[in-house]
C-alpha cells in the first residue's frame, strides 16, 4: 500500500492553488492537487486479456474489481488525456445514490421490483466508494453528510412533492428521505427564497480529481497497465486501434462517457451535454456564520436548469448549473474553458441564494461534459460473443454509478450470473439521437424552454411552466 501512495506523491506536488482567477485548465479539482505528468503512451501493438478505453470512474473500477477478484487477469487501460481529465475529474463531488437514469422507465421495461433492485444498489455504492477509499488509502475529501434538495420557489416545491411517491415506491423509506420544512431547513443551511427541501443521508461529499487520481495509482499498483495520451480511434471485436499500434484482446470495454461521440462509429450514441462550475476563494468566519451549512451536505435546487453545489473541505462553495448545453456536431470544450456568460449566471445564483457571499472572488471556472443517451437512462452491456462492452450514460449521476458499473462489468466479464447482472439497466436499449442539424436546434430549443420555464417559476408561478413539461416530454427526459 505504502508504494501506491509514495508513486502519487512522486507524480503530482500537492500545491495550493496560484492566485488570480483560472478559466479552464481542466478543472479546480485538478489545480488545486498539482497537474499530472501524464504516464507514458502505448508504443506497438500489444496483446491483452482485457482492453478498457478511458481513465475515468468507470474504466479504473472495471479495472480495480476485475484485477482484485482474478489477479492473473491482463489488463490494459487507454487513456487519450491522462486519468481523471474527463467527467471524473471536473464534476461537483456528489458521492450520491440518485440512480444515473429514471427509474420509472426501468421499471416500465423490467418493472418496479428491478428498479428498486438498482435503487437499493446504488444506496450500498455510496458506502462501498466511501470503504474502499478507506482501504485503498485513497484520501478524497470524503464526508458523508447527506444531500439536500431545496425547492427555491413554490413550483419547484409542488415537483418535490409530486416526485415523492416514485421515490418511495423505489425503496426510499422514512429514513431514506426526511422532508423538511423552512424551519428545519434553515437550521441546517439559509438559503434566501428556499421554501421547503428533502433531505437524504445516502450521499458523501468528495474531491473528484482525488479520487480519479487516488483510484488511478491503485489500480496501476495492483498490475494493470494505464496508457495516458494514447486515444483510441476505433473499436473493433477484440481490438482497440490506437494511433500508437492497437490492443488486442478477448474483451474491449467503452468507458467514454460524453467523448463517446468522437470514437469512429459513435457520434449519436451518447450526447456530450456540458455542464460547468465555479469555485469561489475560501470563505470567511463570517459569511459562514450567516450561511450555516456547518454539516457539508451536498445541496441542490429544483429548478429544470438544475444548480448543485458543494461546501468544500478547505472553506470554498463549489456551484454548478448547466451553461452553454450542447455544441454543435457533438464537440466537446477545449479543456474546460467556460464562457464568461456562463460564469455570470453561475455568479449570480451564488448570489441569489447567498447575499452574503456578493462580495466574494470566484478563483476557477470550468466545464466538462456528461453522457446523455436518447432516454435519459444509463446502460452497461456486453457481448461475449464479440467481447465488445460499454458502461455509461449517467447523465449526471455517475460518481456512485460508476462504481456499480464497474462491478457489474467485472461480473459480466468473469461470466458471473449475479444481482448485479439482472439489474435493469445491463441490456437497457436505447435509441439513437437524431443526425445533426436537427440535435443542435432540438437540445437549444429545450434549455431555451428550460430557461424560460425558470424564469417564470422564479416570479411566482406556484405551476411546473407548461413549457417545461413540454421539453420534458420531446427531450425524453
Ligand atoms: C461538471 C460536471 C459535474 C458533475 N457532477 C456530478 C456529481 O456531482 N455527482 C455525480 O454523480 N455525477 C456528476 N457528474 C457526472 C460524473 O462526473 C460522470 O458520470 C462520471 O465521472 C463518468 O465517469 P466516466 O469514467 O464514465 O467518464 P469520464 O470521467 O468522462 O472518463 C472518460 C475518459 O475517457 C477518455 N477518453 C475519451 N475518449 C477517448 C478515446 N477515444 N480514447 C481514449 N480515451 C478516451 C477521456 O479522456 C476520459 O478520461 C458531473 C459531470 C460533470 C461534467
Amino acid at each position: 500500500m505504502s508504494s501506491f501512495l509514495s508513486r502519487i506523491g512522486s507524480r503530482r506536488e500537492e500545491s495550493p492553488p496560484t492566485s488570480g482567477f483560472v478559466n479552464g485548465e481542466v478543472s479546480f479539482w485538478h489545480r488545486q492537487i498539482g497537474m499530472p505528468t501524464p504516464r507514458s503512451a502505448l508504443q506497438g501493438d500489444r496483446q491483452y486479456d482485457v482492453a478498457i478505453v478511458g481513465a475515468g470512474y468507470t474504466g479504473l473500477w472495471t479495472a480495480y474489481y476485475l484485477k482484485r477478484d482474478q489477479p492473473d487477469l491482463r489488463i490494459a487501460v487507454l487513456e487519450g488525456d491522462f486519468a481523471g481529465f474527463g467527467a471524473s475529474g471536473r464534476n461537483g463531488g456528489w458521492l450520491s445514490a440518485e440512480p444515473p437514469g429514471q427509474l420509472r422507465r426501468y421499471a416500465a421495461a423490467r418493472g418496479w421490483p428491478a428498479a428498486a433492485d438498482l435503487q437499493r444498489q446504488m444506496f450500498k455504492a455510496v458506502d462501498e466508494v466511501v470503504e474502499v477509499c478507506s482501504t485503498e488509502g485513497i484520501s478524497a475529501d470524503i464526508h458523508k453528510a447527506g444531500v439536500l434538495h431545496v425547492a427555491t420557489n413554490p413550483a419547484q416545491e409542488a415537483r418535490l412533492r409530486d416526485h415523492l411517491p416514485q421515490l418511495r415506491a423505489a425503496g426510499w423509506g422514512s429514513e431514506d428521505l426526511i422532508e423538511l420544512d423552512r424551519s428545519e431547513l434553515s437550521n441546517r443551511i439559509r438559503i434566501q427564497g428556499a421554501v421547503a427541501a428533502h433531505w437524504s443521508p445516502h450521499c458523501a461529499r468528495l474531491q473528484p480529481a482525488k479520487l480519479a487520481v487516488g483510484l488511478a495509482a491503485v489500480v496501476e499498483g495492483l498490475g494493470v497497465d494505464i496508457f495516458e495520451q494514447t486515444r483510441v480511434t476505433e473499436i473493433r471485436p477484440k481490438q482497440a486501434v490506437t494511433e500508437h499500434g492497437s490492443v488486442y484482446a478477448d474483451y474491449v470495454i467503452r468507458a467514454t462517457e460524453g467523448f463517446t461521440a468522437g470514437i469512429k462509429g459513435h457520434r449519436r450514441v451518447w450526447l456530450p451535454m456540458n455542464s460547468s462550475m465555479v469555485v469561489t476563494e475560501p470563505l470567511s468566519e463570517a459569511i459562514w456564520d450567516e450561511i450555516g451549512w456547518a454539516s457539508a451536505e451536498l445541496v441542490g435546487d429544483g429548478a429544470h436548469s438544475f444548480g448543485y453545489m458543494q461546501h468544500t473541505a478547505d472553506g470554498r462553495i463549489v456551484i454548478g448549473g448547466r451553461g452553454v448545453p450542447y455544441r454543435f456536431g457533438s464537440r466537446t470544450d477545449v479543456r474546460g474553458a467556460t464562457s464568461s456568460d456562463t460564469q455570470h449566471q453561475l455568479r449570480d445564483l451564488l448570489v441569489r441564494y447567498f447575499p452574503a457571499a456578493g462580495k466574494i472572488e470566484l478563483d476557477h471556472a470550468w466545464s466538462g461534459v456528461l453522457g446523455v443517451p436518447r432516454n435519459w437512462c444509463a446502460s452497461v452491456h456486453l457481448d461475449r460473443r464479440t467481447g465488445l462492452g460499454w458502461a455509461g450514460g449517467y447523465v449526471g449521476h455517475g460518481v456512485a454509478g460508476t462504481n456499480l458499473a464497474g462491478r457489474t462489468l467485472r461480473d459480466l466479464v468473469l461470466g458471473r450470473d449475479t444481482g448485479l447482472t439482472r439489474l435493469p439497466w445491463v441490456d437497457h436499449t436505447v435509441r439513437n439521437w437524431e443526425p445533426e442539424p436537427v440535435r443542435w436546434m432540438a437540445v437549444r430549443s429545450l434549455y431555451v424552454a428550460y430557461r424560460a420555464a425558470d424564469r417564470r417559476e422564479f416570479g411566482g408561478s406556484p405551476h411546473t411552466a407548461a413549457i417545461a413539461r413540454l421539453a420534458d416530454r420531446i427531450s425524453g427526459r
